[in-house]
This record gives C-alpha cells, sequence and structure tokens, in this order.
C-alpha cells in the first residue's frame, strides 16, 4: 500500500471507530444522574437543573409509554442515577418502582404528580359507556403517544397493580407547570445548595407555561371551539380537554382497536358532533385516521405520544382545533349542544 493510501484508509478507520464509540462519550459524561419516565419530563428537569445533572429518559423516545416492558437497559439507567422521577401512571413505572425496592432500595423516588387532580377510567370509560364525555378522561398517547394504554396495563401487568391514571399528563399546560413545581422541590431537595438557582428556573418556566395556557384559552375562545368535540385515536388528549372545555371522543377501546360495531357507534356519535378536529398517534393508522376525518367533514392531524417539545406539540393541537372551529363557522354549521355533556366527569 502507497503511504498516501495507507494514511487515508488508517484515517477512514480511525472516524469509523470514533463513530462507533459514540456511546463512550456518554461514558465521559460524568455528571450524577438523574432518571425520569418520559422525553417531556426530561425537557422540564433540564430546563430546570441546567447543565448540572444528565437527565434520562427511562422510555425511549417514540415507544408507546402503555405497552413498554422495562429491560435491563432501564435497570441499567437506574443504577447509576441519584433520584428517579416518576408520575407513577404506568404500569412501567409500577414496575421500575418494584424493582427499585427490591435492587436499589436507596435511591429516591419522587412523585412528579402531587397536586395534579389525575383523571381515572378514561381509557376505559371509552369502552364502557361510548359516551363522549366520558372520554375526555383519557386514552391517550401521551407522552408518546399510543401508549400502551395504561389503562389495560393494569391486567397487562399483573393484579398486583393498583388502579393507575391517565398517563397523558403533559398534554396539559397546567399540569406542566405542577410537575416543574415539583421538579424544583425535588432538586432543591438533592442539592440544597442551588435550590435559588432551580426555583428562578421554575418560575420562567411557569411563567412561560402560564402565558401559553392564556393564549390557548383565549384562541380556543375567540375562535368558538369551546365545547366543541374532537376525535382521538386514542385518548391522549383527556387533560387537555378537561383544562379548556372541549369533547374528546375516542375511537379506541382499552388501547385497542375498536371493534366494528362500537367503531360504527362512535362515528354516529361523532358525526353529531360536528368534530373540530381528528388527531392520530404520529406513525400509526394515518391512513384510517384520514378516512374517518374525511368522512366526519374533518381534518386529521399526527399527535406524538412521547417525544420533544411537548409545549410546541400543545400548540400544534390547539391551532388544529382553533382552524377547525373557524372552518366551521365560516361554513355556518353550529357546534353541537355538546357542552352541556362535555367533561361533566371531571
Ligand atoms: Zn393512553
Amino acid at each position: 500500500m502507497r503511504p498516501l493510501v495507507f494514511l487515508r484508509v488508517a484515517a477512514a478507520l480511525w472516524l469509523l471507530l470514533a463513530a462507533a464509540s459514540c456511546g463512550s462519550r456518554k461514558e465521559s459524561d460524568t455528571r450524577p444522574v438523574i432518571a425520569v419516565s418520559f422525553e417531556s419530563q426530561k425537557e422540564i428537569v433540564e430546563r430546570i437543573a441546567g447543565d448540572e445533572y444528565r437527565v434520562v429518559a427511562l422510555l425511549p423516545p417514540g415507544s408507546d409509554p402503555e405497552m413498554f416492558d422495562p429491560d435491563m437497559r432501564v435497570m441499567k439507567a437506574l443504577e447509576k442515577a441519584e433520584i428517579y422521577l416518576t408520575t407513577s401512571t404506568l404500569g412501567f413505572e409500577q414496575q421500575v418502582g418494584e424493582r427499585i425496592r427490591a435492587n436499589y432500595p436507596s435511591l429516591k423516588v419522587t412523585d412528579l404528580t402531587t397536586g395534579i387532580d389525575i383523571l381515572m377510567h378514561t381509557h376505559e370509560l371509552a369502552s364502557a359507556s361510548g359516551a363522549p364525555g366520558g372520554h375526555s378522561g383519557c386514552m391517550e398517547d401521551a407522552d408518546g403517544h399510543d401508549h400502551g394504554h395504561d389503562h389495560g396495563r393494569e391486567e397487562r401487568h399483573g393484579a398486583s397493580s393498583h388502579q393507575v391514571g391517565d398517563p397523558h399528563l403533559m398534554s396539559s399546560l397546567r399540569n406542566a407547570e405542577t410537575v416543574a413545581r415539583n421538579v424544583a422541590e425535588a432538586l432543591s431537595a438533592l442539592n440544597p445548595a442551588n435550590a435559588a438557582e432551580y426555583y428562578a428556573r421554575c418560575s420562567a418556566l411557569a411563567a412561560e407555561l402560564h402565558r401559553d395556557d392564556l393564549l390557548t384559552d383565549s384562541l380556543l375562545t375567540v375562535s368558538g371551539a369551546k365545547g366543541g368535540m374532537i376525535v382521538v385515536m386514542h385518548p391522549s388528549l383527556s387533560y387537555y380537554a378537561r383544562d379548556y372545555g372541549i369533547l374528546q371522543l375516542p375511537l379506541e377501546t382499552d388501547g385497542k382497536e375498536a371493534t366494528p360495531r362500537q367503531l360504527e357507534q362512535r362515528l354516529r356519535l361523532a358525526a353529531d358532533g360536528h368534530p373540530l378536529a381528528l388527531f392520530y398517534e404520529a406513525g400509526h393508522s394515518e391512513r384510517q385516521a384520514r378516512e374517518i376525518a374525511r368522512s366526519l367533514g374533518t381534518q386529521a392531524y399526527p399527535v406524538m405520544l412521547n417525544g420533544s417539545d411537548f409545549i410546541g406539540r400543545i400548540n400544534d393541537v390547539t391551532h388544529a382545533i382553533a382552524k377547525g372551529a373557524t372552518q366551521q363557522a365560516a361554513a355556518g354549521k353550529s357546534l353541537p349542544a355538546a357542552s352541556a355533556t362535555s367533561n361533566q366527569d371531571k
């Protein structure tokens, strides 16, 4: 081999090796670790903790929170963590909690849902009553969205688990604000020397969330969307629907596709409600969602159940709903008398 060729080959090999060892760069990150369940929580913790900690989300982006089975990788991530911040609403979080108690009894575990009014039975309700109002609770794909719904989760993960709530917490800017305050408190307990910084960053984030909450509320009010219906393949927008007086009608039952008969019944309800928009889990059932939306005279939009930029995703949902309401108003359609039945369970 000529020297020049040899040098080029050596350089290429070195680059390949460097790329392959990306993982080892992480190994060199010696910051203390905070473990969280989802990407959306990771965003909040990073905003409040600054660069001081490495934040690890146990649920891989895009995976279904409600179907996720925590493997060895998850337990390995916890091995190095100083604290695990959980929402305790998902079956996998309960499993992880049990394993922590068995394997890492000294690891701190803090529930970020303290102060949040958790919706129950939202995923079940869809199948139990078929009544639109009930659905507002839950089944989402939320944090990532098609999750494996938790509601069904209970059965999946054994009789030992207790009833879990709607896991799509982060579809609500108000819930996110509470989560942020809980994160600041947990970090301050972990590292009291930096408490003032954590609370300052938390206040900035809370102000941003509060501003977006007000904007969301006014956009929905001005567009005439309040009291209107949205159709969701999976009930991932239950908290959003509760916060803003929107009626959520899910087409799924306990995280499974509805039977043809159930689907027919719900589509009849949906048609009566003149839905403002239809939401489906990004990457799933897109064609079916678009066909259903067309038959209902509305538009289909993807939502991510477990992904980054949760604030941006909530804003996208708002704009889609407001657009539907504006178009309906322009077309002279009257909104259904849904406000009478919407969200009565909350
Ligand atoms: Zn769900």
